[in-house]
């Protein structure tokens, strides 16, 4: 590790073969079929050799039954961050009411603790939905961030690629109407920044990093689909992005998920999903390759390690959750803080695993 360099922070989305089939109206999903068993001990075997500790976002669901903890406990004893990832990976909780959002989030932690041992401080919403109320009972539950932003006008473009393959009634689609976010989610910050929420209180805010200025996504799936035009486009884009970052002094927070490490060799079922052609020994080649790119630039860290080096920095932005409208983007007004929320940092950063 190079400590001249910048950080950036790694996380992955656990989500599981039930999740992609639920999203996608596959009632095959209500079994919560499960590769756990078999993207665990590879993606395992992968951070070892690159030397990396990450954060794992995990579904409550997963957690909750047998078949998957032996997996989920390995994650955490390999020395990895586990954060929330929501008990039923419902990608419209911006729909649900506070009590239900109190619910959903507690229920998957209480999962989580049971299997890991590790109390999440960090939550990102499944398929980048979020909202104020969901936001005020991270924190009234001592959540350090919430990383479930996604800044890029893009979110009904990918909305509508994925409506062409699914099987899904008036009503799902009725549901999934926000699914990746809308066109005004472009306009939020890149950089990380302090919810002002309601209740008078703060919370840190570290979306998922889209290209500064484009607000185009470059995370890992971005990656590999570029990669079947051609490598040398894969290599060109991320290195702008990560060029785009160091030029905005952005430290990025890079996203990955199973499937972008599970080729169709070892997930057959998910063929419908972009990129399932290549297979797993080309995936993980390729996640390696980015990674040594990555390393070029930044030092790579977890999300909890990303949360403590910011809240020891004096100026960041405040931003007003919109009011009325949970997903609106009437957060215009910016004013500068000038000492962070001291709140639970300090005494939180023990959970911080190394
Ligand atoms: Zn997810």
């Amino acid at each position: 590790m190079n400590a001249h360099k910048p950080l950036a922070s790694l996380s992955l989305d656990l989500d599981n073969k039930w999740s992609y089939l639920k999203t996608h109206g596959d009632a095959g999903w209500k079994t919560f079929p499960t590769y756990l068993d078999v993207f665990i001990p590879s993606v395992l075997r992968a951070l070892a050799r690159l030397d990396l500790k990450i954060t794992f976002f995990v579904v409550g669901q997963d957690a909750a039954l047998d078949k998957n903890a032996a997996y989920l406990r390995a994650l955490a004893a390999a020395g990895h961050e586990i954060g929330n990832h929501s008990f039923h990976h419902e990608p419209w909780l911006q729909l649900y009411s506070k009590e239900q959002v109190r619910r959903e989030i507690l229920a998957a932690e209480e999962q989580i603790v049971r299997v890991t041992g590790q109390k999440p401080v960090g939550f990102r919403g499944p398929g980048f939905s979020w909202s104020p109320d969901l936001l005020e009972v991270l924190e009234e539950n001592g959540y350090l961030y919430d990383a479930s932003t996604l800044p890029t006008y893009i979110g009904p473009l990918a909305r509508a690629y994925y409506f062409r393959t699914a099987k899904l009634t008036a009503a799902e689609k009725q549901q999934r109407r926000e699914l990746f976010g809308k066109f005004s989610d472009g306009l939020r910050p890149v950089a990380p920044y302090y919810w002002q929420l309601l209740n008078g209180r703060k919370i840190l805010e570290i979306p998922v990093t889209t290209m500064p200025i484009f607000k185009i996504p470059f995370h890992l799936s971005y990656l590999l689909y570029l990669s079947r035009v051609s490598e040398r486009l894969l290599t060109l884009y991320l290195q702008t992005a990560l060029q785009l970052c160091r030029f905005t002094q952005i430290e990025p927070s890079f996203l990955l998920h199973p499937l972008d490490l599970l080729g169709g060799d070892e997930a057959p079922d998910l063929a419908f999903f972009p990129g399932m052609d290549l297979s797993s020994a080309r995936k993980i080649e390729l996640f390696e390759r980015v990674i040594n790119t990555l390393e070029q630039h930044f030092q790579l860290v977890n999300m909890n390690t990303h949360a403590q080096t910011i809240f020891r920095r004096l100026r960041l932005k405040v931003r007003p959750v919109p009011p009325g409208d949970r997903r609106s983007h009437g957060d215009s007004r910016i004013e500068d803080l000038r000492s962070p929320p001291a709140k639970k940092a300090v005494s939180t950063a023990a959970a911080a695993p190394a």
